[in-house]
């Protein structure tokens, strides 16, 4: 029997046109680089996205060919979302807080023929500039700055540009496979040069859903979101995209993501759902604490996503405690982003103190795997039960997880029967929640057995003195490694290494406690926000040799 079903391809012009024809009154509103604000509605947005796509036709694109953006989160950045991918282009957003050298190689290795790039970015430009060749740069005038003639105007090419309408699938225009590629991103490249993932317009479609489901995301026309996750990092989560597709009303924040301008943007807009790296919530957290009516002026439904990093449990107690929802999930670039999402099943749920602390450790897991996503645990004895303790890598597959990167490389990302190696350290229990303990190259073995990091960093940062914290191992001559914990203090708080060592001492073993404690006045972070073990690690390894 053959089904008779209508053969309708997930697309991205797809969601456009739904976009456009039912969530055309929603606005659409993005800080600009001067503090102002750009407003306009969905329905202006797809008529613009529909000229950009047009002139981008016009300068030559070609189903597959890649258009790179150098952008904030901004409309701009959201209308090159849609064209790009809806003529049938690959979008490749690169990452502005990469190293100059990082940017040029992934432009150079998705084969870029087109750049899109924000006026206050050209100086960033400029130094990648003499390394890599654009047929065309198209500049995005927000500050008003001056740009050359060897530039083009983004406002003037949209106002050159035949618009091309027939962007959804049947309506004439160019014909898109649901299995085509819709945009390339890149991991961080913590271990080695980035690699590119390359996401289908299928893969985009099906994770936007997924991702926003009430369990999830939980995005609906009653939401007012601001994605500060950058949209030159793994999609912007994806966010960009499930918004449009659920007519949710955006509120993108620009440059700006000091504390102080989102709790600014966050009252102006009266945001009810945000989503980034924990690292950024510190920031926000403490200005939210430092003045008490503040809080009153944000939207009493604020609900903010922790991602990218494991949420700390004194970051969840003080969102709890300022009356903000928080939820947790993991994610990573091979995974669109989104595997799983920390909300708690009913029975699961607090209500008395006992119940309040067990919902708690549910809420700082990383949660339940989406729909169609496949988990597993594997150690060296095999494949593990989900009994909450057996330990080992954690390995998925789904239709929004890689298979590969480009150019093929790295095949010992996959395991022989295909699952995506995570590279996580987890253990999966019987209610499904996957609670990742550290990465495999973070762990720390000491006298050849393992010390989770994570676990110590989480304790530290509970302390009250204590800003942020990263434990790394140091070599050892006697155990080969031993964990040193770097440390940030609270501004005017004060604290010895001693002092840090007893507070853990109660809550693990002596042999996992750090052998020492350095203070630092900054925590060196990747492109993304996380902590960069690998600089910690070395800095370990100096100190020890001396
Ligand atoms: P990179 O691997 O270069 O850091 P990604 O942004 O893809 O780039 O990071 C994915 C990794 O981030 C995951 O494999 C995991 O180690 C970590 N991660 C993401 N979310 C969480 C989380 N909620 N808890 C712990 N770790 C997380």
């Amino acid at each position: 029997m053959r089904h008779t079903m209508m053969h309708f391809p997930l697309t991205i012009g797809g969601i456009l046109t739904h976009a456009a024809s039912i969530h055309g009154g929603v606005e659409i509103a993005s800080r600009l680089p001067d503090g102002g604000t750009h407003r306009y509605r969905v329905a202006d947005f797809a008529a613009r996205v529909a000229r950009l796509a047009g002139a981008l036709r016009g300068l030559g694109l070609q189903p597959g060919d890649r258009v790179a953006t150098l952008m904030w989160n901004h409309y701009a950045h959201l209308e090159a979302y849609f064209a790009v991918p809806a003529v049938g282009g690959v979008l490749n957003t690169l990452n502005l807080r990469m190293a100059p050298d990082d940017i040029a190689y992934i432009a150079r290795d998705a084969g870029a023929r087109f750049l899109i790039v924000d006026d206050i970015l050209l100086p960033l430009f400029e130094r990648i500039r003499a390394s890599i060749e654009f047929e065309r740069v198209i500049v995005v005038a927000q500050d008003g700055a001056a740009t050359d003639d060897a530039y083009v105007d983004y406002e003037a090419l949209l106002a050159a540009g035949e618009p091309f309408e027939r962007l959804e699938p049947f309506a004439g225009g160019i014909d898109i496979d649901e299995n085509a590629p819709a945009s390339i991103c890149y991991t961080s490249g913590t271990t080695g040069r980035p690699k590119g993932v390359v996401y289908s317009h299928r893969s985009i479609v099906l994770h936007a859903l997924c991702i926003s489901l009430p369990d999830c995301f939980d995005l609906s026309m009653r939401q007012t979101l601001a994605p500060v996750v950058p949209m030159f990092h793994v999609n912007g989560w994806c966010l960009p995209f499930a918004a449009l597709l659920t007519g949710v009303r955006l509120a993108l924040p620009g440059p700006r993501l000091d504390a102080r301008s989102l709790v600014d943007w966050f009252e102006q807009e009266q945001v009810t759902l945000s989503a980034g790296v924990p690292s950024l919530w510190c920031g926000f957290i403490d200005m939210l604490r430092s003045a008490p009516d503040m809080r009153a002026r944000l939207s009493p439904a604020l609900h903010l996503i922790v991602a990218g990093s494991a949420c700390p449990e004194a970051m969840m107690v003080a969102l709890d405690e300022l009356g903000i929802r928080s939820t947790h999930a993991w994610g990573m670039t091979e995974l669109s982003p989104v595997g799983a999402f920390s909300s708690l099943k009913p029975h699961l749920a607090g209500g008395t103190a006992e119940r309040d602390d067990e919902a708690l450790r549910y809420r700082l897991k990383q949660g339940l795997p989406l729909p169609f996503v496949q988990t597993r645990v594997m150690t060296d004895s095999g494949v593990a039960q989900w009994d909450g303790a057996s330990v080992g890598e954690l390995q998925v597959r789904g239709p929004w997880v890689a298979a590969s990167y480009h150019g093929g490389v790295s095949a010992q990302s996959w395991t022989d029967d295909r699952w995506l190696r995570t590279g996580d350290v987890a253990h999966i229990d019987g209610e499904g929640y996957i609670q990742i303990t550290d990465r495999l190259k973070d762990l720390i073995k000491s006298g050849g057995e393992w010390i989770s990091s994570v676990a110590l960093e989480n304790a530290l940062a509970g302390h009250e003195c204590v800003q942020e914290a990263a434990v790394v191992a140091a070599p050892d001559p006697k155990w080969q490694e031993r964990p040193l914990a770097f440390v940030k203090l609270r501004d005017g708080r004060h604290a010895t290494g001693e002092d840090l060592i007893g507070h853990l001492a109660s809550r693990f073993p002596r042999w996992w406690l750090p052998d020492a404690v350095e203070f630092v006045d900054e925590i060196p972070k990747t492109s993304t926000g996380k902590i960069q073990k690998t600089v910690l690690r070395e800095i370990a390894a100096t100190l020890r040799a001396k």
